[in-house]
């Protein structure tokens, strides 16, 4: 039930975040249930990668929250102008972005975290 703002969202990730937070990180990185490779969101954010060719998010799979601040990102990158794609996204693609130079930034989206690089 990704895709609803529901309290058994957040009491599934407490473990793996709790677990996160004792090894001094500040989130977690969601990869999806079935392949872990995709990546689905950033604790309690939707996730967007700044490549320099394109701004990049997951695509709503039913296990995304549709959220409505990375839904006007989305908007407000279009209208400005930016390359913005919905589409999978694999850790592989994110880790080989960074060892290249071509992943520029990494930002989470929320109503609580606003933009959070
Ligand atoms: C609340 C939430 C978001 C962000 O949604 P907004 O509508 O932008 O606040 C993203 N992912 C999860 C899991 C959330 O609970």
């Amino acid at each position: 039930m990704g895709h609803t703002k529901a309290a058994a969202n957040y009491a599934a990730s407490l473990k793996a975040a709790q677990e996160a937070q004792a090894q001094g990180y500040s989130q977690v990185l969601w990869l999806d249930a079935k392949e872990r490779r995709f990546v689905e969101e950033v604790g309690t954010m939707n996730i967007f990668f700044h490549f320099k060719e394109a701004l990049v998010t997951p695509p709503l799979s039913g296990s995304i929250l549709p959220g409505v601040t990375r839904n006007s990102v989305i908007h407000l990158a279009r209208k400005w102008g930016i390359e913005t794609q919905e589409r999978p996204i694999t850790i592989d693609e994110v880790l080989e972005g960074m060892e290249k130079g071509e992943l520029l930034e990494i930002f989470g989206t929320g109503t609580s975290a606003v933009t959070l690089p």
